[in-house]
């Protein structure tokens, strides 16, 4: 059932998955409606939760880590929201990540939110849809994460809203080599060699990641740390939780998330444009700046413009 009237951001924090899921359902169809606009746009300026996004080729464990992340959220007393990116397009129909019901929660627990939705159509894209998702989501929760498959160039999405971006790695599969040469290696926060219960195998796979980085050297000044992680033993999982909450409070210090922040809603609005303007459309829209009320408004004038002219 389609939801009558859309509610206002405080109703949201109030409360109620089903109002919750009724509302992600109307982005698509409300898309660019005032309402639609204010709403997103309240949710961008009041986004608290810090945003992980986990990206990996299938098969390396992600949902497993979800899962374990989840469990460890929620003994900590956090609440938490879940959003898999299924590349599996609109168009095909397909299910590459197949049941969804990989991802185990309580459905009496409110403190848990788990939303799958479809990739546009390319692997591990996200849609403006899923961009606009996941900022309700982290006005709501108080953490978030969004799990998209990536296999070379394509995962790069995910830095569209991911506070801090971790890339899983499966021991003895030759992913090191691959993300190398994909030229992704600047990509990711964290780095996580999952399965570490294959000891040599992901002792290997973390050495070889490790020299991967230094000869690509990196960016800025944060060192991205190389974590193994069982999530079927549970070894590793408080380590890679500190290197989380290290990176965490890196960009909280001296401003660089608010900019990683105002970056990614400048490149929103630019990759919103393009989508439904195309190339030309963007070049014809000029310098693209995100003014208040903020970046969804800011969306709609741009386009409001191109239409018009
Ligand atoms: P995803 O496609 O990246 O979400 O991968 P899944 O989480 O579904 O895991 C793929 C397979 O790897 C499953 O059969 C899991 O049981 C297995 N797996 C996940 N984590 C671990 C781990 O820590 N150790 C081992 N040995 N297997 C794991």
């Amino acid at each position: 059932m389609p939801i009558a009237s859309l509610p206002d951001l405080q109703t949201l924090l109030s409360g109620g998955k089903r109002r919750l899921a009724l509302t992600l359902a109307a982005i698509e169809s409300r898309r660019g409606s005032a309402e639609m606009v204010a709403l997103l746009d309240a949710a961008a300026k009041a986004g608290k939760a810090h945003v992980l996004g986990l990206t990996g080729p299938p098969g390396v464990g992600k949902s497993t880590l979800t899962n374990a992340l989840v469990r460890r959220a929620r003994a900590e007393g956090q609440t938490i929201a879940v959003l898999a990116v299924d590349p599996s397009s609109r168009r095909t129909g397909g299910a590459l990540l197949g049941d969804r019901a990989r991802i185990q929660t309580d459905p009496e627990d409110k403190g848990v939110f788990v939303r799958s939705m479809a990739a546009r159509d390319r692997l591990g894209g996200l849609s403006d849809d899923a961009i606009a998702a996941i900022v309700l989501l982290r006005a709501i929760y108080d953490r978030v994460i969004v799990e998209t498959v990536g296999v070379g160039q394509s995962e790069a999405d995910i830095d569209l809203v991911a506070d801090t971006v971790v890339l899983c790695i499966q021991p003895a599969s030759g992913d090191s080599l691959q993300f190398m040469k994909a030229g992704v290696m600047e990509l990711p926060d964290i780095i996580v060699v999952t399965k570490a219960d294959m000891t040599d195998a992901a002792r290997r796979a973390a050495a070889d990641v490790g020299g991967a980085l230094s000869l690509a050297g990196h960016e800025g000044d944060w060192r991205v740390p190389v974590i193994r992680v069982s999530a079927a033993s549970g070894d590793g999982l408080a380590d890679f939780a500190a290197a989380m909450e290290t990176h965490r409070l890196h960009l909280a210090g001296g401003e660089r998330g608010a900019r990683r922040r105002a970056e990614q809603e400048e490149r929103w609005v630019r990759e919103a444009i393009r989508i439904r303007f195309g190339t030309e459309g963007l070049r014809r829209a000029g310098p693209i700046r995100v003014a208040p009320p903020g970046p969804f408004a800011s969306e709609a004038a741009v386009a409001a413009r191109l239409t018009s002219s």
